[in-house]
């Protein structure tokens, strides 16, 4: 009997092909239009720097391709390998009860998948970023940033884990809801602190300093109502040149952070563009729309875990014959994994629109375009952006609307 087993490895299938044809459709592009000056950039970029643009592009795709084909034959290594029984047989005979079980038998995996990955990381950071002039950082910096991150992602998906495994212990029928009630609040929470608590582990965060511009800034906070603070500066070059902004943050967390290697290369009034974009996204209630949005998902997919987590086809279709709930979660991740990535793009599709909704508002806090215009291009040519993405390319994976599409957008209005 093999259950699901077809339909899913036909799912897991399709999902690599896409991936790879979606590539494959975008590197082409780029060859055939790659060394066009789109109309919006006339007379303002070098042959030169198109030809970094498409030789990144394609350097990073190729990798990207390397890095999916072999997680892909992890992943199939990992179900059909004999690993699972063979660490649940470990698990259960050191009778550690299901709680610690349950971590041990996650991290054991998580350990294996994510090893995996470190040599291609190492290869992106040092190889390409490095080649393209953009990494800065060194690998005593790579390395405790790994350590780091490994830790805290240990320590909340442990917190996480041993929440999901009890409540399955003492609520047979509703531990989906009351871990949907956990989940809700440790995700509210992590909003709140991560910028207060974690980002700082990592990087320095100054308020913004600059005698230039923070005038500027105080107008345009007083004009959008908001306090004007929480604006911050970022000592993003310690890693890398690739520059950006970004709003963070819920209740008083909230914050817009500018990397210092956009401070260091914009214009005054480039910056202050920027800067009433991500004002867009905080007026918008754009974070505190993600999360709802992150919660109602996550109750559908506990729900549904809660609905297959004992269906005995589950286990069967892969030829386990341990029906433990964390061999069970497992299994459910991984057959999530292809429906998440046909679902991605609606995620991308709201992002989009949250992004034309704060150029909008940028445009019209400002009232003007001309300065966010500036400030999207050399954005875009700093961070060597691909200026022609295959347009299925951009649907399916992109979180801002292609460059070209966003000034042309500003340009109109
Ligand atoms: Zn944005």
């Amino acid at each position: 009997m093999t259950g699901i087993l077809f339909p899913y490895l036909a799912l897991f299938g399709l999902s690599v092909a896409v991936r790879f044809i979606l590539d494959r459709l975008n590197v082409r592009h780029l060859e055939a239009h790659g060394h066009e000056v789109p109309s919006v950039f006339s007379g303002e970029i070098e042959p030169a720097t198109l030809k970094r643009i498409r030789d990144y592009t394609v350097a990073r795709t190729r990798l990207g391709d390397w890095e999916d084909l072999f997680q892909s034959a992890l992943v199939l290594a990992v179900l059909f390998g004999g690993l699972i029984p063979w660490l649940a047989r470990l698990l259960e005979g050191w009778q550690l009860g299901m709680i610690p079980s349950g971590i041990m038998f996650f991290f054991g995996i998580g350990i294996i998948m994510g090893v995996a990955g470190i040599p291609f990381d190492l290869y992106r950071t040092f190889g390409i970023e490095r080649r393209f002039g953009f990494s800065t950082i060194t690998f005593k910096l790579w390395l405790a940033d790994f350590l780091k991150a490994t830790l805290i992602s240990a320590i909340l998906s442990g917190i996480l884990l041993a929440a999901l495994f009890a409540l399955i212990g003492a609520a047979t029928k509703t531990w989906w809801l009351w871990m949907w009630i956990f989940y809700a609040g440790f995700q509210l929470l992590m909003t709140v602190l991560y910028p207060l608590v974690i980002a700082p582990l990592f990087n320095k965060f100054e308020p913004l300093s600059d005698p230039l511009i923070t005038g500027g800034v105080m107008s345009l906070m007083d004009k959008a109502g908001l306090k004007a603070k929480g604006v911050y500066r970022v000592d993003a070059l310690k890693r890398s040149r690739h520059s950006n902004a970004y709003f963070t943050g819920l209740g008083r967390s909230r914050r817009i952070v500018l990397f210092d290697s956009l401070l260091d290369s914009h214009a005054p009034d480039e910056i202050l563009a920027v800067l009433a974009h991500e004002i867009g996204h905080w007026k918008k209630g754009h974070v505190r729309m993600q999360l709802v949005g992150v919660l109602l998902l996550s109750l559908a997919v506990l729900y549904g875990a809660y609905l297959m987590i004992n269906w005995p086809v589950l286990y069967d279709s892969f030829g386990i014959a341990y029906r433990t709930p964390y061999v069970g979660l497992l299994l459910l991740g991984f057959l999530m994994q292809p429906v998440a990535f046909f679902l991605s793009p609606l995620a991308g599709m709201v992002s989009r629109a949250f992004e034309r909704q704060a150029d909008d508002f940028a445009r019209t806090l400002t009232g003007q375009s001309e300065p966010l215009i500036k400030a999207l291009k050399r954005l875009s040519t700093d961070n060597l952006s691909n200026l022609h993405p295959h347009p299925v390319y951009a649907w399916f994976y992109y979180t801002h609307p292609p460059l070209v599409a966003r000034i042309e957008r500003l340009k109109r209005a």
